[in-house]
């Protein structure tokens, strides 16, 4: 049985007094926890107050980034180290945003992911398909050579500390989310894949989120997909109410 897990990308929103308030809203919002992993993700200058104003809370932090290296002559970058010492514990790597804007590579998507993994970071790994490689019938072809390229020269242990998410593209904050039906064919495509590279066991324990205006509104008709396993959030998980409704709404 997999257990939900529904997290936040504020993305580049928030300053550390905003971030603040979100958190303490969260804590009111969400008294009961059980049954979900929840996971808030803000920039990385809101980690320490973030994670000190959830210290006595589940709700957990993450990174929106991390870099491959621990340490050494790489102005700009922070580490997997660097992120362990603040109380984080998950990571998103290869959100399409930094794939578009900042030149992701599956290859260096796979560094990062292997420095999140050696740090005992849980990793929160982004694939999908842009609205032409849609059109053009490539979804199953990218979805696919993302998840080899991301998540190549894993062992057998390691997959299964990490989190997926399908996201595709044209429908991140556009309003405009795949129907359940769409996001579970992709889905069970990843878990098959899974199964081809891993074994079924495996494919069948590793948590795959659907991303993609998640909101209170359509969250129970994704949950209900059998391969659907919780939400990469973004839009609304920047205010508590929405986000609070979608993780209460998560819990199958
Ligand atoms: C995201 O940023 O990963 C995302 C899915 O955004 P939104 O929910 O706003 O579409």
């Amino acid at each position: 049985m997999r257990k939900p897990i529904i997290a936040g990308n504020w993305k580049l929103n928030k300053t550390p007094h905003e971030a603040i308030l979100l958190a303490d809203e969260l804590k009111r919002e969400l008294v009961d926890t059980t049954g979900v992993d929840i996971v808030v993700c803000p920039p990385f200058v809101d980690l320490t107050d973030v994670s000190d104003a959830l210290v006595d809370h589940d709700i957990a932090v993450g990174a929106q980034n991390v870099f491959w290296e621990d340490a050494g002559a790489f102005t700009g970058e922070i580490s997997a180290p660097m992120l362990k010492d603040l109380g984080v514990k998950y990571v998103i790597i290869g959100h399409s945003e930094r794939r578009q804007y900042f030149y992701e590579t599956n290859e260096t998507v796979n560094k990062r992911l292997r420095a999140a993994l050696k740090h005992g970071l849980t990793p929160i790994v982004c694939v999908g398909e842009n609205l032409a490689q849609r059109e053009s019938n490539k979804t199953f072809d990218v979805v696919k050579d993302h998840c080899e390229g991301s998540l190549s020269g894993l062992t057998k242990d390691e997959i299964q500390k990490i989190v997926l998410a399908y996201e595709p593209v044209w429908a991140i904050g556009t309003g405009k989310t795949a129907t359940p039906q769409q996001a579970q064919e992709v889905h069970i495509f990843i878990r098959q894949l899974l199964g081809k590279l891993f074994d079924d066991e495996i494919a069948g324990s590793v948590r795959i989120q659907y991303g993609g205006s998640v909101t209170p509104d359509n969250i129970v008709s994704l949950m209900a997909q059998a391969d659907i396993d919780g939400a990469l959030v973004g839009g609304a998980s920047l205010k508590a109410p929405s986000f609070a409704a979608i993780v209460k709404g998560a819990k199958k």
